[in-house]
């Protein structure tokens, strides 16, 4: 090497050190009064000197992140990487453990002791678990961005503190629970930054484009999905969780620029009452004065106390709370890039990184200091959970849908994801008005260790003492997966025992299994209500079959059995074929066993009762082309679900067509085009495109303010509730805006509605009772024609969470879903989302329904009553 090179990059590596030194003194001022950091180990760089700038200068990309935790572990034996999942978009998900290298050398007995401690006494010496996790949500990366700095300092501190923490603590790391997300954002921020910062709030680096990068690849909320484990990124980490439960969780977020930094104690109204009180008024508020002095120290404003409830399981800060432990929620005002003017100073991003830095060490810091409250917490918890359950009415719950294998096994694996435990039926049984069959139902029992998970995931009606949610105010499970199910009470009242059927425990996820096909000379036949029939016929009509549908329900003799097939029920003849015979047995052979539905072979279409399989009454389905409007103005979850829907679930691509182009965008190719809530244009041009493609045949789909868009733009005859319009001179306090006004909002309750089961959109439906989930204002009247409102809110709907009386009054009677026809085409209305959150398994068929039979709906005229 030319000495003038070696002399160049040595002066420049002393620049950097200094400079390091300057922002390493800026990040760690809370660790010291001096505000300096302590004595550091040289050999392990600094987030800075690994990545070559200064942290708050630059996002860093989640590669990078990645690369720096893995540094560490090579350089640390304190750190260790593990990778726990993997992202859609093909991201590793690690998590990185912290802590003195004895005690990773006895992790294993230290992970049994530890999660034995709930129950045994004096064996207090264990070191606690603490969780670290940030960035759940991807435009919000100064928490992401901290891990690293709480990565550096427990990797490099030679202080006694960090010390004391390494052994007394197993730190666990997540740095990005959402990488994907992340990353859309961190490219976003980059690739719009100035070298002349501007701070211009409209700046396009502040502002990025739909649907930005707070959700994951689908556009889910993957801080609402802990609960749901719908996605690869919860599932990792709740199944992480339950190798390790730890004491305390602590989720890194941001908010809007102009706030300052929030951090627990929350909202003491809105605790969540299956909860036991201890931890919001002792761990909390202990927990937040160990938060205020460290603020203090550095002379960050803040708040407590007035918002963010952990009502939701779901909730990262929220999900260890149902399992003795303490989640903490930590927002930080976001700079939402580098530098952005607030109504004080310019907020900073290296600020924003600074705040959660010192928030994460003292939760460390409290955490090794009040271990005794921790452990308190834990014992206090799992004896209130059982007392609680000792105290219960209800000693199980009996649940199973024999016509759908698939839904009710997705429902079991979610119960066992959060380790409720779950037993197969172990005789026939009838309850609460119902029969469930051994081999085709379960069975929760409410005394087990997770019974507040037990209660979350089947209570519908929890009462709780304030009216203003954050998100949603139920969350029931079983009605989400709109599965039949039964309470199983004590016979002797409250707190007596009973003896549960239970068989045999559930230890491994469960599949469907179908027979083998019989093969058939004639026609093979699928039943609707199983949730994967639609993967089933879409890979049908993707290999090439001819199927078609049947509008009435019929008898046939299967092998030696005579079988019921509903309405909908799937006929695929095998002469009427462009496909021969073999062909035609190898792809209904492949589909049965890839989707796990039964498709039966028979050998005559003459009935044992009711239609033919000749009728006109069976009619030919086509493949749905699905046209999906997304982009700025609609509403990136609905979308996202539609989409995660149809590409994961039924394996089915649909077009996702920016709204913006949809003025030039030739619709004839398209059989459906789906449209969920958002804010559409008032442009005749528009709706004029759209009602001419109805007329010619086209299946117009929409939810929630999408449906209210169609009706107001005449592509139907239908109406909306009026709204109420009576005016009364009332006065309030300026005070109480907020709450009397909040409390109107519909946050998401469950309401029933009565199914018309011969409609295509009940194809399948068993029950005519159904239950939705409504979080919006969107009421649609019952259609002036009778064979229009497929489903209607029955006169008392509500099933369970909090609803305004002025709002519950509308619901009761309006229609759920309405289906009109225009020319050759439809227009089907849904007031609500059924596809919510991915967890409604039980409405998803109703979309699933009028995607892929709307094609073969025609709406019967109606010329009024004589
Ligand atoms: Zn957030």
């Amino acid at each position: 090497m030319r000495q003038s090179l070696r002399i160049l990059l040595l002066t420049s590596l002393l620049f950097t050190t200094r400079l390091a030194t300057a922002q390493t003194n800026y990040f760690f001022a809370s660790t010291d009064p001096s505000g300096r950091p302590g004595p550091l180990n040289p050999a392990i760089p600094t987030p800075e000197q690994f990545l070559g700038y200064p942290l708050g200068s630059h996002m860093t990309r989640y590669d990078q992140i990645v690369a720096y935790f893995r540094e560490l572990a090579r350089l640390s034996d304190r750190v260790h990487v593990e990778t726990i999942g993997q992202t859609y978009e093909h991201r590793p998900l690690i998590m990185a453990l912290f802590t003195s290298p004895a005690n990773y050398a006895n992790r294993e007995s230290i992970r049994q002791n530890h999660l034995k401690r709930a129950t045994i006494a004096g064996n207090d010496e264990v070191p606690l678990v603490v969780q670290i996790g940030a960035n759940v949500h991807g435009n919000e990366p100064s928490g992401g961005e901290s891990t690293l700095l709480t990565a550096y300092y427990l990797a490099a501190s030679e202080s006694d503190e960090v010390k004391k923490w390494l052994n007394g603590m197993l730190v666990f790391v997540e740095p990005i629970l959402n990488p994907d997300g992340r990353d859309r954002f961190a490219n976003w921020a980059n690739m719009h930054k100035s070298d002349a910062s501007v701070a211009d709030p409209l700046d396009r680096e502040h502002n990025e484009i739909w649907p930005g990068g707070r959700m994951n690849h689908y556009w889910f909320d993957p801080n609402r999905d802990w609960f749901l484990c719908a996605h690869p990124e919860a599932q990792a980490h709740v199944a992480w969780f339950h190798r390790w439960i730890p004491y305390v969780v602590v989720d890194h977020h941001e908010m809007g620029t102009n706030a300052t930094f929030y951090f627990d104690p929350g909202k003491n109204s809105s605790n969540n009452p299956v909860v036991p009180a201890y931890l919001y008024d002792t761990v909390y508020p202990t927990f937040g004065n160990y938060f205020a002095n460290a603020m203090n120290g550095i002379g960050s404003l803040y708040f407590t106390k007035e918002t963010f409830d952990k009502l939701y399981p779901g909730y990262g800060s929220s999900y260890a709370n149902f399992y003795g432990g303490a989640g903490f929620l930590f927002e930080q005002a976001s700079a939402r890039g580098f530098v952005q003017e607030t109504t004080t100073v310019p907020l900073t991003f290296a600020f924003t990184i600074r705040n959660q830095l010192t928030a994460a060490l003292a939760t460390l810091r409290a955490s090794m200091a009040e271990k005794p409250m921790l452990l308190k917490l834990r014992r206090d918890f799992f004896a209130s959970a059982a007392n609680q359950a000792k105290q219960s009415a209800v000693k199980g719950y009996v649940f199973g849908d024999p016509a759908d294998q698939t839904r009710t096994n997705a429902f079991v694996n979610l119960l066992r994801r959060h380790q409720i435990d779950t037993y197969e039926l172990d005789r026939d049984l009838t309850a609460g008005g119902r029969t469930f069959r051994k081999g085709q139902a379960f069975v929760v029992p409410t005394e087990q260790r997770n019974y507040l998970m037990v209660r979350s995931a089947f209570e519908k009606q929890i009462t709780y003492s304030d009216s203003l949610f954050y998100d949603a105010s139920t969350w029931s499970l079983i009605h989400a997966f709109g599965l039949p199910y039964a309470e199983l009470n004590a016979p002797t009242g409250k707190g007596a025992t009973v003896a549960l059927p239970l068989g045999k425990a559930i230890t491994e996820p469960l599949a469907a299994t179908v027979p083998p096909v019989e093969r058939s000379s004639y026609a093979y036949l699928i039943d609707v209500s199983d949730y994967n029939s639609y993967r089933a016929l879409y890979a049908l009509q993707t290999g090439g079959a001819i199927v078609k549908t049947s509008f009435k329900p019929f008898s046939a003799n299967v092998g030696v059995e005579n079988r019921a097939f509903g309405y909908g029920t799937l006929v695929i003849p095998v002469q009427q074929q462009t496909l021969p015979a073999d062909s035609l047995f190898r792809l209904v052979s492949r589909v049965s066993k890839q989707a796990s539905v039964a498709v039966r072979g028979v050998p005559t279409g003459f009935s044992t009762q009711g239609i033919d399989l000749g009728s006109n009454n069976v009619r030919t389905l086509r493949k749905p082309e699905a046209l999906l409007l997304v982009g700025p103005g609609v509403s990136a979850y609905e979308a996202g679900e539609v989409w995660h829907l149809l590409d994961q679930r039924v394996g089915m691509p649909v077009t996702k067509l920016d709204l913006a182009n949809l003025p030039r965008t030739n619709l004839s190719r398209y059989t459906t085009l789906v449209m969920v809530s958002g804010a559409y244009p008032n442009d005749k041009a528009i709706s004029d495109k759209v009602k001419a493609w109805v007329q010619g045949g086209g299946t117009l789909i929409t939810l929630k303010t999408a449906s209210e868009w169609a009706i107001k733009q005449g592509l139907t005859k239908e109406k909306l509730v009026a709204s109420d319009t009576t005016r009364r001179s009332l006065r309030y306090n300026y005070d109480d805006a907020v709450t009397y006004e909040g409390a109107k909002a519909l946050g998401g309750s469950i309401f029933t509605a009565d199914l018309d089961l011969s409609h295509p959109i009940g194809f399948g439906f068993t029950d005519r009772r159904v239950s939705l989930f409504k979080n919006s204002q969107t009421m649609l009247q019952s259609s002036q024609s009778p064979y229009n409102t497929v489903a209607q809110y029955t006169d008392k709907p509500l099933v369970g969470g909090y609803v305004h009386p002025s709002s519950l009054k509308r619901v009761a009677k309006s229609a759920a879903i309405l289906a009109s026809g225009d020319g050759a085409g439809r227009v089907i209305l849904f007031a609500d989302n059924p596809n919510f959150r991915a967890t409604w398994y039980g409405t998803n068929k109703l979309f699933l329904n009028a995607l892929f039979f709307g094609g073969v709906l025609t709406v019967p005229s109606f010329e009024g009553e004589e």
